[in-house]
């Protein structure tokens, strides 16, 4: 018999959340996010819940490469644009559309003589601090990529650094509107945390496009809103078994580095998953798990292939009982804020390792 964890993919779950992006956004054309191998749920696999998608968006151009040979004919971009000049061909090749957030990308545009243009989303740097050109800069690359040869068309493009935070998007949005204000092209700003908070900016207009990743997996993007009290369904449901059972004495303690030290009688259930599967290293003695469909909590430092759960107020609990880690039932974010993390985290985190079952 294999090891008995698994994870469990809901396309009916991807499919509802991507319902729910398409609501917020009203007219606005929705890009799927799907980097990070759709954020731990495999490309493929997750991809066919998508098509409602009016495109597909990721990192990897191997990845764009494999979803367009898999027959998928949407728009496909590549979030962070190309990386060299040797990616031109191929970007053409499979009709990718690609990010430009640096001038050298705009020159080897010019230098290129592909044979067919490529749409091009501009990105304005307007705080995140991470790519995008200057106010300054921004013009002189849409007039730039406007006579090159090698371009399709251009989307104007921004990021934000806390839509889901205290401070919101007011002042980048301010800074994304100055930049483009007078050029009449789309748009596209939005992740999950600004359409499910501020759907009023985009929803009205067929030209913008959004851009929702972690929502489509049933996770909330906010600290204090559940994706449940969002509407949204968890995707990834990861499982596995109670495969042994201590009986500890106040004193005994559990795991590596003695790190849990029982005050009182209890059992103790070890449960075959680990962090080689995934499962959160720095998640604390404390964290929610469900045994049986019962709230408890972990016990001890989570090693590479076991950890700890508390029996004692589940006597009927034992070996071969069902643990659900997190999915349905038991909120991914909530096991993430244990272990000091987001959702995102867990997610993209499943190991190769464990067992995918679509459902
Ligand atoms: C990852 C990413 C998104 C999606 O963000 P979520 O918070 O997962 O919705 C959108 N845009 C860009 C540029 C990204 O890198």
């Amino acid at each position: 018999m294999p090891r008995p964890i698994r994870a469990r993919i809901s396309l009916a779950a991807l499919r509802h959340n991507l319902g729910v992006a398409r609501r917020y956004a009203g007219q606005a054309r929705v890009w799927a996010v799907v980097k990070a191998n759709a954020y731990g749920h495999g490309l493929l696999r997750a991809a066919p819940a998508f098509t409602g998608a009016d495109g597909y968006a990721l990192l990897d151009i191997d990845e764009a490469v494999r979803l367009r040979e898999a027959g998928y004919a949407q728009p496909i971009l590549l979030l962070e644009g190309f990386f060299s000049f040797e990616d031109l061909p191929l970007l053409a090749e499979y009709r990718l559309t690609t990010v430009v957030h640096a001038m050298w990308q705009v020159e080897m545009l010019e230098a290129s003589a592909l044979p067919v243009a490529i749409p091009v989303l501009l990105k304005l740097n307007s705080g995140l601090n991470r790519l995008g050109f200057e106010a300054g800069e921004f013009r002189d690359a849409v007039q730039r990529l406007q006579r090159c040869r090698a371009v399709a068309g251009i989307t104007l493009m921004t990021h934000f650094a806390d839509a889901d935070g205290s401070r919101g998007i007011a002042s980048q949005l301010e800074r994304f509107q100055a930049a483009r204000s007078g050029l009449k092209l789309p748009v596209t700003m939005a992740n999950s945390a600004a359409l499910l908070r501020f759907p009023e900016i985009w929803a009205r207009d067929p030209d913008a496009w959004v851009r929702p990743g972690i929502m489509l997996y049933g996770c909330s993007p906010f600290a204090d809103k559940s994706a449940a009290e969002l509407g949204l369904q968890p995707a990834m449901t990861l499982t596995s078994e109670i495969i042994g059972i201590q009986q500890l004495k106040p004193g005994d303690e559990v795991g590596y580095g003695g790190a849990f030290r029982a005050e009182k009688t209890m059992r103790v259930g070890t449960v075959a998953c680990g962090y080689a599967d995934g499962y959160p290293r720095h998640a604390p003695t404390g964290s929610p798990v469900l045994v049986a469909g019962k709230l408890t909590t972990s016990v001890g430092r989570v090693s590479m292939d076991m950890l700890g759960v508390d029996l004692t107020a589940l006597p009927d609990a034992g070996v071969g009982s069902l643990v659900t880690l997190w999915g349905e039932g038991l909120d991914v974010d909530a096991v993430a804020r244990h272990a000091g993390t987001v959702g995102y985290e867990l997610l993209c985190a499943l190991a190769p390792r464990v067992p995918v079952v679509e459902i």
